[in-house]
């Protein structure tokens, strides 16, 4: 490749960092534009440009990283290492809008703000380092650059001083009631056996999820799609407990236009509020505990009644012939239970 004019200084990535974070950063440093180094990246490969589009964070197009490096002045090795997604369930590209309001307060300067791979993971909505929720945040780091000015101002406090929200997120979540709060990391634990257990039986020629993660993925779809045009609200919006109806910031529902696409995991994966994942999340871990038979003790939610049984009490016919069919996949002895649901909705 010819010399780059953007500068020889190299920026190293962190080893928990995202590609796009990283590619972010090293624009910044060097005073150079997003568009005029994949211009550059073009003449050198000509389907660089567009890999990186499709998967700026875990790209799998040959010769990726060698590119990116000699333009960049470091060793392919520092980004082949990041480029291995947390799970196959990370969020789709345009949905990366998930941060730890501590982490990036830690990071110190904006510049130095970076996305870590963890955020990336549509079932992860928690920080594992300060058990704080992961929040909305609709750029970071230099990324602030590239959002209007008014985004810039509605969210000055997020973009100059993160640590200052830290205080005000920690109480936030602490005055939630404790099941609220221990239920996202039951649910990632849930899933994290369930996927435990996929990778215990899964054979190379399988594909698709089993046993639990099977379930798991279903009923994330079937709660996250909206099942009448006539509707917004997806179906998860019901399992909230009345003291959250409304504009709570960790859990909340979706007001959005009707999803266009197939009902699958797609959904899920694409809303980029980890709000509304959380919510769905819940959601489907009281879906498992109703599965496993746990008896249900409404005084431990915090004296409110929430979770799977209204949604399955608001679902449409043509939910459940979905779920009908879809349950066919699962474990024999869990498919009853889709008609027992069935019948808490119609009756
Ligand atoms: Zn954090």
């Amino acid at each position: 490749m010819e010399t780059n004019s953007c500068g020889p200084a190299s920026v190293i990535p962190h080893h928990d960092e995202t590609v796009s974070s990283w590619l972010t950063r090293w624009l910044g440093e060097h005073a150079c534009h997003h568009s005029e180094f994949l211009a550059r990246l073009s003449r050198e490969r000509a389907e660089l440009p567009y890999a990186l589009r499709a998967e700026p964070d875990y790209p799998r197009v040959p010769g990726w990283s060698r590119a990116l490096a000699s333009s960049a002045g470091i060793t392919p090795e520092l980004l082949d290492r990041i480029a291995w997604p947390p799970s196959p369930w990370v969020l789709m590209p345009v949905a990366r809008r998930s941060v730890c309001v501590a982490c990036l307060g830690e990071d110190g300067a904006i510049t130095s703000q970076y996305m870590r791979q963890s955020w990336t993971d549509s079932w992860r909505t928690m920080c594992r380092t300060h058990s704080l929720p992961l929040m909305y945040a609709p750029a970071f780091g230099w990324g602030w650059g590239q959002v209007s000015t008014e985004v810039r101002r509605a969210h000055g406090a997020l973009m100059r001083k993160p640590y200052t929200l830290v205080k005000e997120i920690k109480a936030g979540w602490a005055r939630l009631p404790t099941g609220l709060t221990e239920a996202p990391f039951d649910a990632e634990l849930g899933l994290l056996e369930a996927w435990g257990e996929h990778y215990s039986r899964v054979k190379p020629e399988d594909t698709g999820s089993s046993g639990n993660l099977r379930i798991w993925e279903d009923l994330l779809a079937l709660c996250t799609c909206n099942w009448a045009p006539s509707t917004d609200e997806i179906p998860a919006t019901a399992s909230l407990p009345a003291l959250l109806v409304g504009r709570n910031r960790f859990f909340r529902g979706l007001r959005l236009p009707a999803f266009q696409g197939r009902c699958d995991l797609g959904r899920f994966r694409s809303i980029e509020d980890p709000a509304v994942r959380r919510t769905a999340l819940l959601c489907v871990a009281d879906a498992m505990l109703d599965i496993s038979s746990r008896p249900t003790n409404e005084r431990s939610r915090g004296g409110s009644s929430w979770g799977w049984r209204r949604v399955a009490a608001i679902l449409p016919p043509l939910a459940w012939e979905w779920l009908d069919r879809r349950s066919r996949e699962w474990p024999p002895s869990w498919r009853q239970r889709v008609q027992d649901w069935r019948a808490v909705g119609s009756g």
